[in-house]
């Protein structure tokens, strides 16, 4: 398949992975939008947050656990941070396949869009 992440998680293509377990995994944002700046991804491929089916619906419980673990790691939990999800073209989301970004280390914007 023609996933970036895909190939991330097949170690098809080089990604700074800070976590991994059986059906997560997690690296930081190529392009980092603050000093911390990862992204939480399952993974198998599911397009986006549309099209994650009931049955994988604890797949996000999943990833903000792994995401609040990183934070603490990070540094960051104290000083605050921000998870996001884009869905879709209006959304904003670029890379199709399912991904949470983790963001902190500095103030960030109150702005959403
Ligand atoms: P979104 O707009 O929510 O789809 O965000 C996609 C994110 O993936 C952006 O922040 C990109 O910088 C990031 N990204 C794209 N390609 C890679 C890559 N190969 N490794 C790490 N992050 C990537
Ligand atoms: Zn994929």
């Amino acid at each position: 398949m023609d996933c970036v992440f895909c190939k991330i998680v097949a170690g098809e293509m080089p990604g700074d992975i800070v976590y991994q377990d059986e059906g997560l995994i997690a690296f930081r944002d190529i392009n980092p939008m603050a000093s911390t700046h990862l992204l939480i991804i399952p993974k198998k491929h599911i397009t986006s947050l549309v099209d994650l089916s009931e049955a994988e619906s604890s797949l996000i419980g999943d990833m903000v656990k792994v995401a609040n673990q990183l934070a603490k790691r990070e540094g960051i939990s104290e000083s605050g941070y921000r998870l996001v999800i884009n869905c879709g073209e209006q959304g904003g989301q670029l890379v199709p396949h399912l991904h949470l970004h983790l963001l902190g280390g500095r103030q960030l914007s109150g702005a959403l869009g």
